[in-house]
């Protein structure tokens, strides 16, 4: 047989254009897309008439939570959850434990992950400040997509977990990094050439306010967000900006959520810096408001705002300051997620549905299918250095797929999420414009909402 795979009479999907076409696969790549059908057989047909398709789809960041807290969700789960939503590439967050931190915990964390992996797969390193600048260069050596680091955590002594609540005199913790010591790190990152990815929310600002707000006896969402303010990301954000400008580092500013962010980000981008940002489902499609009814479910770091700040992201995706859409999946169990709002931990749901919310919000005329091949694909396969093997519909890529229905609808439920804690705050959400099909380098890894293999993910590595 001369092809794979013939899946024809689909409309292709690429940020520039949208056509009809057939596309053919063999050997787990693309070998042609045609406008006009070819010779030869293909061992199999699957006729894509009035559906989409779109290159597969990429979320560069996911917390699968594996190893160290694999109770709340593992890799074999999320990845599950990443195929049934149209997802063909993860690339998964490093602050596990043992955490992603030097070259020998990469080689066992990709042993690790290898086995569970529904798609494919790149993997973040951390950074831990004087505990691994060290390390750094190894790691890049080692294939990390990039490197994250969380701007104002502590770090454990002993198994170097990240602090998310440090007060100073904590024992056996290593109190976060000052301003110098991040300074170095971004050196060190800029010598690689990889991004230096920020969780940016200024630790003092919230450290003092939350414990003014917690005084109040108050637990609403308003307090709550008294105390973790915008300007704690904006902060952030511009130190960040002042070092990528000395240092020369790809800044990436991850899980951006206010007005003021974005606005300090299209400033320096505009000024010519290499800064990208992106942003999540959760500041786009909620505000402090609808707290009411979801609950502590919602509750994600940095908190979800206001309607302006939604209203600043949607344009921020329309004048390009930020590069891709991602879900910072991050389960807990359900337990965890009720009760107080101060100490319910931050994190919900996310890889299964951000791609049916992004074709929403096609549906619903906000941005254009072509918008969700950048942001969701060909952006972020750029900008992390796996393009063209992913991102892209040219013959000779990967055969990497997402096939949707614009005309399907569906109800996001709870019960329904692959993924092991299904803490969501989109229950009941009603979505037009379905993945029906997630195509892994030539595998249908998912049709019609079933996962239809085991694990077939591998590692993808800049580059
Ligand atoms: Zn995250």
């Amino acid at each position: 047989m001369k092809w794979d795979h013939l899946i024809k009479n689909g409309k292709i999907v690429t940020p520039e254009a949208t056509y009809g076409a057939h596309v053919y696969i063999k050997g787990g790549k693309i070998a042609a897309i045609s406008q006009e059908l070819l010779e030869g057989e293909a061992k199999k047909t699957t006729d894509a008439e009035g559906l989409h398709i779109l290159p597969g789809l990429i979320d560069t960041h996911v917390h699968s939570r594996d190893g160290g807290s694999t109770y709340k969700e593992d890799f074999f789960h999320s990845t599950k959850a990443a195929a049934a939503g149209g997802i063909t590439t993860i690339f998964e967050m490093p602050n596990t434990n043992p955490p992603v931190n030097n070259a020998e915990n990469f080689q066992a964390q990709l042993e690790n992950l290898s086995a569970k992996a529904h798609v494919d797969f790149g993997m973040w390193g951390i950074c831990l400040g004087d505990l691994n600048i060290g390390d750094l260069e190894d790691l890049n050596d080692a294939g990390v997509i990039g490197f994250k680091y969380f701007w104002g955590y502590a770090v454990d002594k002993n198994n170097y977990r990240l602090i998310y609540d440090y007060k100073e005199g904590m024992e056996d913790v290593i109190p976060p990094s000052d301003d110098g010591g991040v300074y170095r790190m971004m050196e060190a990152v800029a010598k690689t050439g990889k991004t230096f990815a920020i969780h940016a929310e200024n630790s003092d600002l919230i450290n003092h306010l939350t414990n003014e707000m917690k005084e109040t006896g108050k637990s609403d969402y308003a307090t709550v967000l008294a105390g973790r303010p915008s300007l704690a990301e904006e902060m952030t954000i511009q130190a960040g900006i002042a070092m990528a400008k000395q240092t020369g580092t790809r800044l990436h500013v991850l899980h951006v959520s206010s007005k003021e962010g974005t606005e300090a980000i299209k400033l320096a981008q505009e000024q010519g810096y290499p800064i990208t940002a992106e942003t999540c489902p959760h500041y786009l499609f909620l505000t402090n408001e609808d707290y009411e009814t979801i609950g502590p479910s919602m509750k994600v770091y940095p908190l979800v705002k206001y309607q302006e700040d939604q209203d600043r992201l949607w344009q921020g995706i329309e004048d390009g300051t930020f590069s891709l859409v991602c879900s910072d999946h991050a389960p807990h169990t359900q337990e965890e997620k009720q009760g107080d709002l101060w100490s319910v931990p931050a994190g919900m749901c996310g890889v299964e549905s951000l791609a049916p919310l992004m074709l929403n919000a096609v549906s619903e005329g906000r941005i254009s299918l072509q918008q969700v091949a950048a942001l969701l694909s060909e952006n972020p396969a750029k900008q992390f250095g796996v393009y063209p093997q992913k991102g892209s519909l040219q013959p000779g890529s990967d055969a990497d797929f997402t096939i949707v229905d614009m005309d399907k609808q569906m109800t996001i439920k709870r019960e329904n999420l692959h993924s092991k804690s299904k803490v969501t705050a989109y229950d009941g959400f009603q979505i037009k414009g379905v993945p029906v099909a997630t195509i892994v380098r030539g595998t249908t890894v998912m049709k019609d909402g079933e996962i239809l293999t085991g694990p077939v993910g591998t590692l993808v590595k800049p580059l």
